[in-house]
């Protein structure tokens, strides 16, 4: 008896581009893969191998790591992703049609979860670039809304066009109990009503939790962290300071993080 593949084949659905380096994915969802909120999958597109005497095929699969952004009763899954230039993956993925196989991992991976946490009041989702994608899939579930009073999501970007889905957090204010706050931060241009510094600096100047009338304690807050690395570290340190640290085995933590690259 063989094995199963530990993939399995999917097909492109739609596409949604929100800036010319950035753009949405939607496609087929093999029906056991399961996942929770803020945890990513593994997928699998296929390009070019040219010149390669050893793959005389010619073609090959490249996998990559993309955090699911859509809730987990779906019967589709959806996915942010930033183009890279000269990238092997991104690009290849931009230029699919609809309709195309895509490959996914059967396992899902990451810890960026909120069964890491105990209850708390408030819960800070912090992010740059396409590191929002997670937060929208835990947005997405009913059990986000009823487990905290507020919700607040960070999303720091470098211009204004690659605020993807500020209209569609925005809709989401009326939705369960909890209070959500969006706070959109767009650091290479200046504009009226919109936080410009980077994430770090406006947690150590105070003026992030100033914009959403609330502190972040270890007692109230949970926060989850998602994107550039460098932002990571630099947030991860000011709120050790403040007593946040990630769960450890029999003690649970305030913060969760995943670095994007
Ligand atoms: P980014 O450089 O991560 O910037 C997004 C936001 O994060 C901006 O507001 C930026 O502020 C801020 N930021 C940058 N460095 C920071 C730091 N050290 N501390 C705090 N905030 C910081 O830009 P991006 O457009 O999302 O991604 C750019 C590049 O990241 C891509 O071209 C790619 O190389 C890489 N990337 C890789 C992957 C991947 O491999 N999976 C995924 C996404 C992105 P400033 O405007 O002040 O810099």
């Amino acid at each position: 008896m063989s094995a199963a593949p530990k993939f399995t084949e999917e097909k492109l659905l739609s596409i949604k581009p929100w800036a010319p380096n950035l753009f949405s994915f939607r496609m087929t969802r093999a029906s056991g893969f399961t996942f929770v909120p803020g945890q990513f999958a593994r997928l699998g597109v296929t390009r070019a191998d040219p010149d390669n005497p050893k793959n005389p095929s010619g073609k090959k699969v490249v996998w990559r790591a993309y955090s699911v952004a859509s809730p987990s009763n779906t019967e589709f899954l959806e996915f942010f992703s930033i183009v890279i230039p000269g990238g092997e993956f991104s690009p290849e993925l931009a230029r699919m049609r609809v309709g195309q196989p895509l490959y996914l991992e059967r396992t899902n991976y990451g810890f960026l979860t909120l069964d890491r946490f105990e209850a708390a009041r408030d819960l800070w989702m912090l992010c740059t670039g396409t590191g929002l994608a997670p937060f929208l899939s835990i947005l997405g579930e009913t059990n986000t809304w009823s487990r905290y009073q507020n919700l607040v999501v960070v999303h720091s970007v470098r211009y204004p066009n690659e605020l993807a889905y500020a209209d569609a957090i925005r809709a989401m204010s009326a939705k369960g109990d909890a209070r959500l706050h969006y706070i959109p931060v767009v650091t290479r241009r200046k504009r009226a009503g919109f936080l410009d510094e980077r994430v770090p600096a406006l947690l150590d100047e105070g003026a992030l939790e100033d914009r959403v009338g609330m502190q972040i304690d270890a007692a109230s807050s949970r926060v989850l962290i998602c994107g550039n690395p460098e932002m990571i570290t630099a947030t991860r340190r000011l709120l050790a300071a403040r007593g946040l640290n990630p769960s450890r085995r029999g003690k649970p933590g305030q913060l969760a993080v995943e670095n994007y690259w």
